[in-house]
């Protein structure tokens, strides 16, 4: 094709760009830079596979522009489907490895739950991606990649309203792609995902918050332990960064922004759940506008870890309710298809049958 030897090789990653990258490309290859917003409207926006349906375009341009881009996806290995409507999706990332992403439907919305590497290094004791250490971290077509899948797979009309970085992986491990990927899903061209609508979790790299705070994005802190001593144990990176420089970065987010952070505490019998913990964790989080996220420990094998029996649940929520606390319990969704809170891992799951499955 006479375009393609005039491009550079490898050709761009469409999923990698942002609409300025995108339009600097095209004006680059002598076309006129609003075909940027074209097209990202079409494939974005309009969710639109078809070049020659693109009916705004110059029967020239139609023909030119698969060759101008690279718009490969990730790989779908599988789809599947909880009883709850959650549902977990497999992508292939080479080398025999996958990542997922989950779709939890709620009242009112509907938000995709994103990973950004393949493995994690921060090695949180009681999760199962914390057991995988870092593969790679992902690139940003395929991290935007994820959600534009995820969005494909779904019956017509429906949309992704919220995306939370809570997947596998350290998303402040892997900022670039990850903030670059936020630009290209909130662009009002294509998807048009509001910076508030998106979410980022850290287990809590301090000096990677201000990136958040910059992106206009809400926070999310894994807090999980109420003290230097349990929260070391269980999540190593608190050697680094201690408690207290953690929650005064989130201060300073919460200065700088007017949000409040959103704090996760996951309920391990005996190590995070007596009642003591409920007060020392009010004590802690008072000092920060937030609301507190408690999630009772979802178990998998060989944790060491156990989940708390409902009444202690109960009893420390209740707790924190009683001293005042913002506490919601986050529900457990997807639990039979291992795509709840800390049961993602590369490792394909031959748990269950895929409902759907798309190769
Ligand atoms: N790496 C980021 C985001 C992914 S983990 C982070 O740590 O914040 C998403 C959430 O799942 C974290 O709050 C983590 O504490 C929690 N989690 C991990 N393993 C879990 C498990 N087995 N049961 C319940 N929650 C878990
Ligand atoms: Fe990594 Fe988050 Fe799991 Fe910790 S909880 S190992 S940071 S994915």
């Amino acid at each position: 094709m006479e375009i393609a030897q005039t491009l550079p090789e490898p050709k761009p990653k469409f999923f990698s760009l942002t609409l300025p990258e995108l339009t600097e490309a095209i004006k680059s290859l002598g076309k006129p830079g609003f075909r940027g917003q074209q097209l990202y409207r079409w494939i974005y926006g309009m969710g639109m596979q078809d070049f020659e349906k693109m009916t705004n375009f110059s029967k020239e341009f139609r023909k030119e522009v698969p060759g101008m881009f690279d718009f490969q996806l990730p790989e779908v290995l599988t789809v599947h489907k909880s009883v709850d409507g959650t549902m977990k999706m497999l992508f292939n990332v080479g080398t025999g490895k996958s990542v997922e992403a989950v779709l939890i439907p709620s009242p009112g919305r509907l938000t995709i739950c994103l990973s950004s590497e393949v493995g994690c290094n921060m090695g949180c004791k009681f999760c199962y991606t914390g057991k995988q250490k870092l593969q790679r971290k992902l690139e940003t077509w395929e991290i935007v990649g994820q959600f534009v899948q995820a969005s494909r797979a779904l019956p017509p009309g429906q949309r992704i309203t919220n995306i939370v970085f809570m997947g596998m992986g350290e998303p402040l491990d892997n900022c670039d792609a990850v903030f670059k990927s936020i630009e290209i899903l909130h662009s009002t061209w294509g998807l048009n995902v509001s910076r508030k609508r998106v979410t980022v979790s850290t287990s809590g790299i301090v000096p990677m918050i201000p990136r958040v705070t910059q992106a206009g994005v809400r926070l999310a802190v894994s807090l999980n332990g109420v003290n230097d001593q349990v929260r070391t144990e269980i999540m190593p990176i608190n050697k680094r960064w201690p408690l207290e420089q953690l929650l005064e970065a989130c201060r300073e987010h919460c200065r700088e922004t007017g949000d409040m952070v959103t704090f996760e505490y996951v309920l391990l019998k005996g190590v995070t759940d007596s009642i003591q913990d409920a007060r020392d964790l009010h004590e802690l989080t008072r000092t920060v506008p937030c609301k507190v996220n408690i999630i009772p420990f979802n178990e998998h094998p060989g944790s060491g870890f156990t989940r708390p029996p409902e009444k202690a649940i109960v009893a420390f929520q209740n707790e924190l309710i009683r001293l005042g606390t913002h506490v919601l319990r986050r529900r457990t969704m997807g639990r039979d298809i291992y795509a709840a809170c800390g049961q993602l891992t590369t490792a394909a799951n031959k748990t269950t049958p895929p409902v759907v499955s798309l190769n």
